[in-house]
């Protein structure tokens, strides 16, 4: 099944102690249903000193639940449900079960990111 939510999307937390918060998808963890927003459920952990790593606090983003998080539809501004249907080129796209707009899929930009 296509993924309804992939990297670079904007999503919208629904549940949770960070219900509200909106935020670009980071990483899409799609074996564990999990994904990790920009600035959204900061954690503190504190680290052991390591090989390559001082010790000390630092502040990351935890993984979320994907049944916590909705996609953010930019053309009626609100969390949606999603839909797949044919393209005019034949492809699949997504669009928004609300305004029926389609929504684009965004460029690999945060697959690249990781990578440097
Ligand atoms: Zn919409």
């Amino acid at each position: 099944m296509a993924e309804k939510i992939v990297s670079g999307d904007e999503v919208m937390v629904i549940s949770g102690k960070n219900k509200g918060q909106r935020g670009r998808v980071r990483t899409n963890l799609i074996h564990k249903d999990r994904i990790v927003i920009e600035g959204v459920n900061i954690v503190r952990r504190h680290l052991k000193q390591g090989r390559a790593r001082q010790a000390g606090i630092v502040e990351m983003e935890a993984p979320l639940h994907v049944s916590n998080v909705m996609l953010y539809c930019p053309s009626c501004n609100s969390a949606t449900r999603v839909g797949f249907r044919e393209a005019a080129d034949g492809g699949k796209e997504r669009f928004c079960k609300k305004c029926d707009a389609t929504i684009p899929q965004p460029g690999r930009r945060s697959e690249r990111e990781r990578n440097v």
